[in-house]
């Protein structure tokens, strides 16, 4: 399959290079809701975010990661679903062309939502059309994890958070918990002082 082949590729690109990793933009951050615009340069550039967003994908660990949470504004997901962690997916610019009626609950996390997981309801059978990094269309259906990976990812280019789904109440809850825990990230980056 190409998307094996291209995974192949890809993983050895990353084995043999250094790039720093992005960093993830956090939840309740604005940015997250910035709206990606689609790809229209399919260049060297193009590959070299692709091959970051797998690696920091991959460290975080996580199945998914949008452009749109490392702060870049494009429609552009990386994702593997397998247990072995060598199936790597890259979807441009990707377009749901169907969805199934059969909906299911999943609990969802999200590395720009960190230590929360909850249940998300959507449809449980997906038709997509995405480019990959060369330029070159391909249709595939998903079901399972991988419906619910692609779904959720293709929020976070609309500006969408999983957590959007959930009552007001506990959106409200995982953002103070979110600020907190933030604010005491912001006071442990604080040089301490010399005495
Ligand atoms: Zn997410």
């Amino acid at each position: 399959m190409a998307a094996v082949l291209e995974s192949l590729i890809f993983l050895s690109l990353l084995r043999k290079s250094c790039m720093p990793l992005r960093t993830i933009l956090r939840y309740p951050d604005s940015r997250l809701h910035k709206i990606a615009k689609p790809v229209t340069v399919f260049d060297d550039r193009l590959k070299q975010l692709v091959t970051d967003m797998a690696e920091t994908m991959y460290e975080a660990p996580g199945i998914g990661l949008a452009a749109t949470q490392i702060d870049v504004h494009e429609q552009v997901i990386v994702l593997d679903v397998s247990e072995t962690r060598d199936q790597l997916q890259v979807l441009i610019n990707p377009e749901i062309l169907w969805t199934s009626e059969e909906r299911r609950v999943y609990d969802e996390g999200c590395l720009s939502v960190p230590g929360i997981f909850d249940g998300v309801e959507r449809p449980s059978h997906v038709k997509i059309r995405a480019w990959n990094v060369d330029g070159v269309a391909s249709e595939f259906e998903a079901d399972g994890l991988l419906a619910v990976c692609v779904q959720h990812e293709m929020d976070h280019l609309r500006g969408k958070v999983f957590v959007e789904y959930l009552s007001p109440l506990k959106r409200n809850r995982i953002k103070s918990k979110l600020q907190k825990e933030e604010r005491e990230l912001k006071k442990d980056r604080q040089p301490v002082p010399v005495r």
